[in-house]
């Protein structure tokens, strides 16, 4: 006979199935950067948050408003009291990613933003890639099975459809809190295989992960690690023009998602 666990994990699955297959209602845009942030505000014509979801005093943002038939929440973290700058990186990404969740139960995730590129592996200045799956590369624990841990590979929710009808490239992912890289990170980027690289991915998908959440990743290339240029120095020199193409592109995958279940993507 079958357990009261057993029952409750059928449930489950009855669910989400059935969640899969209703049209996607509630997006949860995550971005790390105002810059990134910003062109997607304008072109979906969201609007402030003025009575937030979030624990009083935190510096994240909401902007939300209704897109066609969905409902879009695009968060960013904001910017540190204390220096002014953007919250990047995976902790503030995390803590940002499980309140939003928690608070607004989406259908769908998306982290955007941009992202170093390996020229090797076939990335150019402004390239947006819809990324396969996600790891970190700065998390190694050279113990059997905590090392798998470490790297925290995760894939991101197929979608087939999408990739077939826009024009994005596709490749892995590898997250990391420094925007440089060390001889150590290069060993494991390489190890992941990745195409390209950031400092958020991973952590929103391990969340989101944990909360059974879909997640789709989109990072337009502002820099390329394996060339020439100072990475700081090229980010800051492509930044504005890239997360313009940013916006189109995910402008063009929010018009693809809009009337459609998770299984059609
Ligand atoms: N000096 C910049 C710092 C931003 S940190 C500023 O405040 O304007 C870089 C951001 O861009 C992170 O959110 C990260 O996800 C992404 N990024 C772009 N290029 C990257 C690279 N080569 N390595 C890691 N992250 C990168």
């Amino acid at each position: 006979m079958a357990s009261l666990d057993d029952k409750l994990d059928a449930a489950e699955e009855a669910m989400v199935a059935e969640a899969e297959r209703r049209p996607i209602s509630t997006i949860l845009l995550i971005v790390a950067m105002q810059t990134e942030a910003l062109p997607l505000v304008n072109k979906f014509q969201l609007s402030e948050d003025l009575d937030s979801v979030f624990p009083s005093g935190v510096p994240w943002v909401r902007y939300h408003g209704m897109y066609k038939d969905l409902q879009i929440n695009l968060i960013w973290p904001g910017k540190d009291s204390a220096l002014g700058v953007d919250n990047v990186g995976t902790i503030s990404l995390s803590l940002l990613t499980y309140a939003s969740i928690q608070a607004l139960q989406p259908g769908l995730i998306i982290n955007a933003g941009t992202a170093g590129g390996f020229k090797a592996k076939g990335a150019c200045i402004g390239d947006v890639f819809l990324a396969s799956d996600v790891a970190f590369h700065d998390r190694r624990i050279p113990i059997p099975v905590f090392d798998l841990y470490g790297v925290g590979l995760r894939q991101s929710y197929p979608t087939p459809n999408l990739l077939k009808e826009l024009n994005l490239k596709t490749g892995k992912l590898s997250t990391g809190d420094s925007l440089d890289m060390s001889p150590h990170d290069e060993a494991s980027i390489t190890a992941n295989d990745a195409t390209v690289k950031d400092m958020e991915g991973a952590a929103v998908a391990y969340v989101a992960e944990l909360l059974k959440v879909p997640t789709i990743f989109i990072k337009a290339v502002t820099d390329i690690v394996d060339g020439e240029k100072p990475t700081a120095e090229e980010f800051l020199q492509n930044l504005a023009a890239v997360t313009a193409s940013l916006g189109q592109a995910v402008t063009q995958v929010i018009d693809f998602i809009n009337g459609k279940c998770l299984t059609e993507l």
